[in-house]
C-alpha cells in the first residue's frame, strides 16, 4: 500500500498529518530539478514505505528536511507528532551536518560516527532513503556538488548499506555514483558493454531452456532460473583486475537458480557439473563458508555449449532475500583487522560487534514486526554498541575515535603525542572550553598548541585514554630528569682571606645573619702564619644579595679579601 492510499484510509493518522505539514512547510520551495521540494520528501518516504518500516519512520521521512530547510522547529514536530518522530527528524538533521571531505584513512571512523550519532537504525534508513532519491535526481545540481555527494555516497553510504546487508541498495548507490566519479570510464562502458550484454543474453536465453529441461529430466524443479546482468560499477572494478578484457568477465550475465531447500542447491550443482565441466578453482561454496558479510550461495563457472564460460549462482529463496536485502556481518572482521591494540580490547570490541550483528540479524525478521510487536521492533532498532565510544572531528575533517568521557587532552594525544604535549587550550564547535571538558560525538575539536610547552601534571586527574596518560607521565619524568642533569644551584661559598683575632668569626656571622642569609657551614684554616682562610657556605644564590653582603663584610678591618662562588 502506497503512502497516498494509507492516507486515504487513515487521514488523521501520523503519516497523514506529517504529509500535510511537510507539504505546507515546503510549499514555496523548489528542487534544482524544478519540481516542488515536497516531491523529494514524499519520494524518500515512499522508499521507507517499500522497506516496510514503521509509521513513525515514514512520518519522519516526510518531515526529514523540514527542520533544516523551513521555519518549523523541532519543538513543533515534538508537539504535533511526539518524541519518537522528533527524535528521528533530529537524528537526520544532525547527520546532514557531516560532510565527507575525502580523508581516506579515517573513512571507517566516519561510518562509525554516523552510526553512533544516529543512535537508532531508523535514522540511518531515513538517511539512506534520502540519499537514494537525491542520487536518482543528482543531474540538476552544480558539477562540484555532484562530485562531492557522489563521493560521499560511494565511500560512506553505499558501504553502510552493504554492511546492513542491503546489497541491492548498496549496488544501486555505487552505480548511481559511478558516472559522476568516473565519467570517462562510464562513457567507455556505455559504448562497449551493451553489445556484449546483448550477445550474452541471447546465448544464455537459449541455454536457460536447455538447463530447465535437464533439471526436469533429473527430477528437480528449481523455483526460478534467472539471468542477472552485472552492474556497471562492480563490472568496472572487476575489469580493472582483468586488463579491461570483457571476455574474461564470466559473470557479465550470470545464471541465478533459486531452489526450495539447501539440499537442492547441492543437487543442482551436481547436475550442472554432470553436463558441463566446471572450471577448476571457480567452485565456491559460500553456503558452507559464507562471505564475511554473510552472503550465502554456491558459485560455479562451467564450459557451456560452443565452449563459452557460464557462471551459475545457486541459493535458496531465503538466502537470496537475505543476500539482497538482509543483514550483513562484515563489520567485526574489518574491525579486528584494522585496529592494532591489546587483545582484550580487540576481543571486547568484537564481542560488542557480535551483539551488533545479532541485532541486525533480529532486524532481518523485522518485516511485519513493526505492526505485530511494536515494542520489540523499537528495541531492535537501537544502536547501543557505540554508546561508550565518541567520534569527534578535527578541523581537517578526520574523525577521531575516543572512549566516552574523553577530553580535549585525550583528543590531542590521539592525533599525535607532540600535539598533546604542546597543548595549551582547545575549542569545541568554535567555543573555548576547559581542558577537562567532556567531548560529545560529532563535536568539531580544535587544539591550540604552543611551542616548547610541557604537559601539566593536573591532566592526569581527568584524561581517559591510556595514550594520553602514558605520554603525560613520560613527559613529566623527562622534565624531572632534565632538572637532575642541569642541577639548579642551591648555595654560595664565600672565601675570606683575613688576619685572625678573638671574636672575629662571631662578628662575621652576625653581619651575615643581619643580611638574612642562612649559613650552612663554616670552615677555617691557616694558610700561613699571617693569614687565615675562611670558607662559609650560605643557602642563598642571589648574586645581588651576596655582593651587598660582601660590601658589609669588607668593612671589618681584619678582612683582606673576599671572593665567592655559586655552587
Ligand atoms: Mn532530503
Amino acid at each position: 500500500m502506497g503512502i497516498k492510499e494509507t492516507i486515504k484510509k487513515y487521514p488523521t493518522g501520523l503519516i497523514g498529518r506529517a504529509y500535510a505539514l511537510a507539504e505546507r512547510a515546503h510549499a514555496k520551495q523548489k528542487r534544482n530539478t524544478g519540481e516542488p521540494y515536497f516531491s523529494h520528501a514524499l519520494a524518500a518516504a515512499e522508499i521507507l514505505n517499500q522497506w516496510k518500516l514503521d509509521e513513525a519512520t515514514i512520518a519522519a521521512g516526510l518531515l526529514h528536511d523540514v527542520v533544516e530547510d523551513t521555519a518549523i522547529t523541532l519543538e513543533t514536530i515534538k508537539k504535533e507528532f511526539g518524541e519518537d518522530v522528533a527524535f528521528l527528524v533530529n537524528g537526520v538533521t544532525k547527520l546532514s551536518h557531516i560532510k565527507y571531505r575525502g580523508a581516506e584513512e579515517k573513512v571507517e571512523n566516519l561510518r562509525k560516527m554516523i552510526l553512533a550519532l544516529s543512535q537508532d537504525l531508523r535514522v540511518i534508513f531515513i538517511k539512506l532513503a534520502d540519499r537514494l532519491h537525491n542520487m536518482r535526481t543528482l543531474g540538476a545540481i552544480p558539477r562540484e556538488k555532484q562530485k562531492r555527494i557522489a563521493l560521499e555516497t560511494d565511500e560512506i553510504y553505499a558501504p553502510i548499506a552493504y554492511r546492513l546487508g542491503m546489497q541491492n541498495l548498496s549496488g544501486e548507490l555505487h552505480d548511481l555514483a559511478f558516472p559522476y566519479l568516473f565519467p570517462k570510464e562510464y562513457e567507455w562502458l556505455k559504448k562497449t558493454v551493451p553489445d556484449a550484454y546483448e550477445a550474452r543474453l541471447k546465448y544464455l536465453k537459449k541455454f536457460k531452456g536447455v538447463t530447465a529441461g535437464i533439471f526436469h529430466e533429473n527430477g528437480l524443479e528449481p523455483s526460478t532460473i534467472d539471468l542477472r546482468a552485472k552492474r556497471y560499477a562492480s563490472l568496472y572494478r572487476k575489469l580493472q583486475r582483468y586488463n579491461m578484457d570483457l571476455e574474461k568477465i564470466y559473470d557479465l550475465v550470470a545464471v541465478r537458480i533459486i531452489t526450495k531447500t539447501v539440499a537442492e542447491c547441492y543437487a543442482v550443482l551436481g547436475i550442472i557439473h554432470k553436463y558441463w565441466p566446471p572450471l577448476p578453482g571457480r567452485i565456491k561454496d559460500y553456503i558452507a563458508l559464507p562471505k564475511s558479510n554473510n552472503y550465502r550461495s554456491l558459485h560455479t563457472t562451467v564450459i557451456g555449449p560452443e565452449g563459452k564460460f557460464i557462471e551459475f549462482q545457486i541459493r535458496t529463496k531465503e538466502m537470496h532475500e537475505e543476500n539482497e536485502n538482509g543483514i550483513a556481518a562484515h563489520w567485526m572482521y574489518e574491525q579486528s583487522k584494522n585496529r592494532p591494540g591489546n587483545a582484550t580490547d580487540a576481543f571486547k570490541k568484537m564481542a560488542k560487534e557480535i551483539t551488533w550483528v545479532q541485532q541486525l540479524r533480529n532486524w532481518l525478521s523485522w518485516s511485519g514486526t513493526a505492526q505485530k510487536n511494536p515494542e520489540e521492533f523499537l528495541k531492535s532498532m537501537k544502536i547501543d554498541f557505540f554508546k561508550d565510544r565518541i567520534f569527534a572531528i578535527t578541523p581537517k575533517g578526520d574523525v577521531i575515535d575516543l572512549p566516552a568521557g574523553a577530553t580535549p587532552v585525550d583528543f590531542a594525544y590521539q592525533i599525535h603525542s607532540d600535539i598533546g604535549n604542546a597543548c595549551v587550550g582547545a575549542k569545541v564547535n568554535g567555543e573555548f572550553i576547559a581542558m577537562d571538558h567532556k567531548i560529545q560525538s560529532g563535536d568539531l575539536v580544535e587544539i591550540i598548541t604552543q611551542k616548547g610547552k610541557r604537559p601539566s601534571e593536573d591532566w592526569l586527574g581527568f584524561v581517559t585514554t591510556s595514550t594520553a596518560r602514558d605520554h603525560i607521565r613520560a613527559a613529566i619524568k623527562e622534565k624531572d630528569a632534565l632538572r637532575e642533569t642541569k642541577r639548579i644551584p642551591t648555595k654560595t661559598e664565600l672565601r675570606i682571606v683575613m688576619t685572625d683575632r678573638v671574636g672575629l668569626l662571631k662578628d662575621i656571622t652576625s653581619v651575615i645573619a643581619r643580611s638574612h642569609v642562612n649559613i650552612l657551614n663554616i670552615h677555617t684554616s691557616n694558610s700561613s702564619s699571617r693569614f687565615h682562610i675562611g670558607k662559609i657556605q650560605c643557602t642563598t644564590t642571589d648574586k645581588q644579595k651576596i655582593e651587598k653582603l660582601i660590601l658589609k663584610l669588607k668593612k671589618i678591618k681584619e678582612i683582606k679579601e673576599i671572593s665567592y662562588q655559586i655552587l
